[in-house]
């Protein structure tokens, strides 16, 4: 092939490479992510473009190695965007308050003993004990009429003593995962 033909599949991966990063910019603020990740795709998918067509078309890297690169940049974008993603959902829920009661028995919860907490959209909802967030489940129209609650379904909730979020659909569980994020999200 003609170098022009080669530049030029190289300029559509560039184009691949800038769609993946716009999408996972947008995703990333959409989602609520941390700046850093954004930042960091924003930077890994400009510099990426240009060091690619640049080295390229001076001679640096052959088609092959720049193909290659191309390729690893738009990978490691895909793989910033999915630790941030995993990061922001096994982010603990905000701490309870002083006056942060259980949904069910109206008990206070206290941040240093054991508690649970069911994440509904934006919502977060307390409860002291698993069985009381499991009747609030099992009876939520009737909670949500009686406390007033204008939330979202519930997606998830959390055990503060393991430090782990359960999905409610998939089960979905990561010890280890949640602890660590838990010990970054406090530094
Ligand atoms: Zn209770």
């Amino acid at each position: 092939m003609e170098e022009q033909e080669l530049s030029h599949i190289l300029i559509i991966l560039a184009g691949l490479l800038r769609a993946v990063g716009i999408v996972c910019i947008i995703a990333l603020i959409f989602l609520g992510a941390r700046l850093r990740y954004i930042f960091l795709i924003a930077l890994l998918t400009v510099g990426g473009i240009f060091t690619t067509v640049l080295s390229f078309l001076l001679g640096i890297l052959s088609f092959t190695h720049a193909v290659i690169y191309e390729v690893v940049v738009i990978f490691i974008n895909l793989l910033v965007f999915f630790h941030a993603y995993w990061e922001k959902k096994s982010l603990p829920p905000p701490k309870p308050s002083e006056n942060t009661r259980c949904m069910v028995c109206s008990a206070y919860i206290k941040p240093n003993q054991e508690y649970f907490v069911l994440k509904c959209g934006e919502n977060y909802l307390y409860f002291d004990t698993e069985e009381h967030l499991k009747r609030f489940l099992e009876n939520i129209e009737e909670y949500k009429k009686f406390r007033n609650l204008q939330i979202k379904e519930p997606e998830c909730y959390y055990i503060h003593s393991k430090r782990l979020w359960v999905d409610l659909k998939q089960k979905e569980v990561g010890v280890s995962k949640s602890n660590q994020y838990s010990i970054n999200a406090k530094g």
